[in-house]
């Protein structure tokens, strides 16, 4: 069995607890590996490590930090089968989306930050003072604490560190106990290409011992986290202690509307691809649809068949499109909400738990019909393949239900009208609205979310200014000559 270690300044080594948890493979039910518990000593040891390299890292000109993030982009590419294979084990993610994860999403992700570079501008504002320049500088904010959650642990990693890293920024990771070792293994290829010790640091263990000491450091300048609300909230009050400044990528609850003049092949096939994306398990992924009561029947139908068809089962197999949930306390969950939603009136047309499985963490594709706007089904994050249908009369009605939600990350409109989908551009209030195609961001985008579902935000020119501090300077010439 693997047995990995910290990775703090530039070094492999045991955790100061000598304690280890185990990590579990959520098709199999088995032990893979045993990771460091990690403590509020280790995890001030990496903070340190990177509050000092802080200081070189960022007087080195961004395109030479850019060199170490494309040698680390490299590496990730050379490894790709190794990490794919370490997701796909211990998250249960199918092997193309894990492929895909490592490559197209991290890999890619860290190049598309290297290229910042040369590109991350700062301002002259004009004064209203004779001979003055007021000039704008965008300078790092410090030591970066990421901490992750299990559902995209490699790409997560890369949202994180990259950013950080091409500001001058030094970064401490915190994996989710769930997904460490792809973390380890990232680690590993760091070090291969002589980054300097303590700009990038992995420390595992506990969200209350090594998370906790990381969102309440004063000498920890940015908090970057992703996973649920409640975490995000106590991320933020302990955070709150040092005025630290936090970024919160948060839960989703994603309507997806589909118009009586949508493609409703396309709608079908769409939300489905994006229901079952990771199992569920995805922040930005449709978790209700709204359909016209006029296409409701036909959508019902071709929704349902296409679910039907899914292949679930051992993530490492090629053949397969859907993998197993993350734990045993996710099964419970979403097995839990389903039977509540049955309970309140709807009606399940296909899925429920696998009970043809008699290890690992699968739920079936699930769809819900007869669900009502008041049931827990419509506001509570599934994180599962379930798939709540309501039907509505006109747009205006649609958008209220849409909006009706504490979060507001994603959202989604299938329409062929033009009037529609820019009604819905105006008036849907989240973060994201995708039309006419599955919900899945890009790289040089923007990822941000309202409401619950955070703040600050990912992605793009502005997901790398969150990695900044501004510097104004106002800057006086010819005083002699007035
Ligand atoms: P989680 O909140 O349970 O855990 C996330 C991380 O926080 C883990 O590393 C955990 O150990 C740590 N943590 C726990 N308690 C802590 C504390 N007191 N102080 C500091 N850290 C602590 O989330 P999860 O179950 O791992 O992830 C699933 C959630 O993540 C879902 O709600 C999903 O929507 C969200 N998510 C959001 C996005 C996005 O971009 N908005 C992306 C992926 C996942």
């Amino acid at each position: 069995m693997k047995r990995y270690q910290l990775f703090i300044n530039g070094k492999f080594v045991d955790s100061s607890s000598g304690k280890f948890f185990n990590v579990i493979n959520p098709s199999t039910e088995e032990t893979i590996s045993e990771c460091p518990e990690g403590t509020v000593e280790d995890t001030r040891k990496a903070i340190d490590a990177a509050y000092e390299s802080q200081k070189k890292w960022a007087k080195l000109p961004a395109i030479e930090r850019a060199k170490y993030l494309r040698k680390i982009a490299d590496g990730v590419r050379k490894n790709a089968d190794m990490l794919a294979m370490t997701i796909v084990e211990e998250q249960g993610k199918i092997k193309s989306l894990a492929h895909a994860e490592v490559i197209n999403f991290t890999a890619d992700y860290i190049d598309y930050m290297a290229e910042w570079a040369r590109r991350l501008e700062g301002e002259i504002i004009p004064s209203d003072r004779p001979n003055e320049n007021i000039l704008l500088y965008r300078m790092p904010i410090g030591v970066v604490a990421g901490i992750l959650p299990w559902n995209f642990p490699f790409f997560l990693i890369a949202r994180k560190m990259a950013p950080a890293l091409i500001t001058g920024n030094t970064v401490v990771i915190k994996p989710s106990s769930d997904t460490p070792n792809n973390a380890f293994e990232f680690a590993k290829i760091v070090a291969e290409t002589g980054l300097p010790a303590g700009v990038f640091n992995v420390v595992s263990g506990k969200g209350s011992v090594v998370g906790n000491e990381l969102a309440s450091n004063p000498k920890v300048g940015m908090v970057s986290f992703t996973g649920s609300v409640e975490t995000g909230s106590k991320i933020m009050e302990l955070a709150s202690k040092n005025i630290t400044k936090v970024s919160l990528e948060l839960g989703g609850k994603a309507p997806a509307i589909v118009m009586d003049d949508a493609d409703i092949d396309l709608a079908a096939r769409a939300i489905k691809e994006s229901r079952i994306l990771n199992t569920g398990q995805a922040c930005n992924c449709a978790e209700r649809v709204y359909v016209h009561e006029k296409v409701a029947e036909e959508f019902v139908e071709k929704i349902t068949k296409t679910m039907k068809k899914t292949m679930y089962g051992d993530p490492s197999k090629e053949e397969i499109d859907m993998g197993p949930l993350i734990n045993s306390n996710a099964l419970k969950s979403v097995d839990s909400m389903v039977e509540h939603a049955i309970e309140q009136g709807a009606k399940l047309i296909t899925g429920g738990r696998a009970e043809d499985r008699k290890k690992g963490f699968f739920y079936k594709p699930t769809v819900l019909v007869n669900c009502k706007q008041d049931m827990e089904i419509i506001h509570k994050e599934i994180f599962g393949p379930v798939l709540p249908i309501i039907k509505f009369k006109d747009l205006d009605e649609a958008i209220e239900m849409a909006n009706d939600s504490e979060y507001g990350l994603t959202s989604s409109i299938y329409t062929q009208n033009i009037d529609a989908a820019m009604r819905a551009a105006n008036e849907l209030k989240f973060g994201e609205t995708y039309i006419n195609r599955e919900n899945m961001e890009a790289i040089q985008g923007f990822h941000a979310g309202w409401r619950k579902s955070g703040i600050g935000g990912d992605d793009g020119k502005h997901g790398v200014e969150e990695f900044t501090n501004t510097h104004i300077v106002y800057l006086q010439y010819n005083q002699n000559k007035k």
